[in-house]
């Protein structure tokens, strides 16, 4: 079990589908990141990529290791790739209340499988 004293892991849905606590389709992972189907598909493709460590936001992720960021980007590939993505797909980060972010763990929403209308809503 993780040691969720001293900081906000046992508060945030992600940290909890990290350690197993919340059940989530995951479908890929390395030491830094994790990929797992969204719960409420916005295409035939969602997959919300993040990183291990908990941090709020992705600006938050500006101080974050090369090593961090380049995990978190090249498994949002991979799965691009797996995925069959390969006619395009979007990458989204909402940050804020007016953009609408829900979960306060950065994350990219990786959709595609569809044609994606720009700019969006
Ligand atoms: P955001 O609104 O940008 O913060 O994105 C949070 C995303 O997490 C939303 O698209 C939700 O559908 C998704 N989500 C919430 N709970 C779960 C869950 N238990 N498993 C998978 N995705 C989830
Ligand atoms: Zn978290």
């Amino acid at each position: 079990m993780a040691d969720h004293s001293g900081d906000s892991r046992a508060l945030c849905l992600f940290c909890r589908i990290i350690d197993g606590e919340i059940p989530a389709t995951r479908i890929a992972e390395s030491g830094e990141a994790l990929a797992f189907r969204d719960i409420n598909p916005q295409g035939p493709t969602h997959v919300v990529v993040i990183p291990k460590r908990h941090v709020a936001t992705v600006v938050g992720l500006a101080a974050a290791s090369a090593q961090e960021l380049q995990a978190l980007f090249a498994l949002a590939g991979q799965v691009a790739v797996d995925e069959g993505l390969d006619a395009g797909y979007r990458m989204v980060t909402n940050t804020g209340g007016h953009a609408g972010q829900t979960v306060f763990h950065a994350h990219v929403h990786l959709i595609g499988g569809r044609p994606l209308g720009w700019p969006p809503g």
